[in-house]
């Protein structure tokens, strides 16, 4: 689906890589062997026919009047995978990225919210005979206890499953010193701030998006699916911390039920975005279709540049973008 989301002085733009990855329920929750149930047992949650899990795969983009942040980087293209739905895939993300306008060296600011396979891809492209950085000019994000994992002897371990794919997207990163290791609640510009998430991953963190409209958190792998909404103590086989990974879901889940701040998840299907509400002991998703524009999304001097006045907007806005879990 095309389309992007409209937050005023902000556009977050998702940038899909594969719409429609079907994923067998056992194998991400080991503990739940009969899959969803209600509201995330249904399209486009959940394939009733073939009993799969819908994920999709994706990357957003989010312009403002001055900036261009890339947050995740999908599988990539052309790269020796083990799973064998991302083994030298042939996506076309690059040509979706491409039809924003926008071209690589413009982009200011890339954030990696945890190692994952899925997350780091598109950060290098292959050049000449090297995996050489797809986005040459831009601060790579990361934060520091997430890099210190996966160079660990713990984080190596963790990567027999995979392979090392660290090698080919993130190192030539780091060769290159485009790696910027930053604290995880780094603010990254006005609009634009890391929120601690750990858990999933030691280091994995949620990117807050403030506009003059509307504030959307980018929960990354915090949930991958809404059967997690529905039972937020359930976490992923591949939650390097489960019990941690479920306090962090809950408390960021209860914290969205509380605010107007909508969220979405990397994983979810379009339209992705939604606003949390409170069930029983679980929650809610309603789609944010009063921030959803559809249509392809053109970067062109950045979004509703009218509304970007500097000073008391962006003061206030500072003030009150706390993380869930942390003091305003
Ligand atoms: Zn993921």
């Amino acid at each position: 689906m095309s389309g992007w989301f409209d937050l005023g002085d902000v556009a977050v733009v998702p940038i899909v890589e594969t719409p429609r990855l079907l994923i067998d329920p056992v194998e991400f929750f080991p503990g739940y062997p009969l899959g969803p149930s209600g509201w995330t047992a249904e399209e486009p949650w959940y394939d009733p026919g073939r009993g799969r899990l819908v994920y999709t795969m994706q990357a957003f983009l989010v312009v403002t009047s001055h900036e261009r942040i890339l947050v995740d980087a999908c599988v990539g293209d052309g790269k020796q995978r083990a799973r064998p739905e991302f083994d030298r895939q042939d996506s076309g993300w690059w040509k979706r990225f491409a039809a924003t306008g926008l071209a690589a060296d413009e982009v200011s600011t890339v954030v990696l919210s945890h190692l994952h396979v899925d997350h780091v891809g598109w950060a290098t492209r292959w050049s000449d005979g090297h995996w050489r950085p797809a986005f040459p000019k831009a601060r790579h994000v990361l934060t520091a206890p997430e890099y210190d994992y996966w160079r660990s002897d713990a984080g190596a371990a963790a990567m027999t499953r995979t392979g090392d794919y660290l090698a080919d997207s993130v190192e030539p990163v780091a060769e290159a010193g485009l790696l910027d290791l930053t604290p995880p609640d780094a603010e990254l510009g006005p609009h634009v701030r890391l929120c601690p998430a750990p858990g999933h991953t030691p280091g994995n963190t949620a990117v807050l998006v403030t506009g003059s409209r509307a504030r959307l958190l980018l929960t990354g792998d915090i949930l991958h699916h809404p059967l997690q909404m529905m039972d937020p103590d359930t976490s992923t086989r591949y939650c390097v911390d489960p019990e941690l990974s479920a306090r962090t879901r809950r408390r960021t889940l209860e914290w969205l039920a509380d605010t107007v701040t909508a969220m979405m998840p990397a994983h979810f299907a379009a339209p992705s975005a939604g606003r949390v509400g409170r069930l029983g002991s679980g929650f809610t998703f309603t789609p944010a279709t009063d921030l959803h524009r559809p249509g392809r999304y053109v970067v062109a001097g950045g979004p509703g540049a009218v509304d970007d006045a500097p000073g008391a907007v962006t003061r206030k806005r500072r003030e009150d973008n706390g993380c869930p879990g942390q003091a305003g």
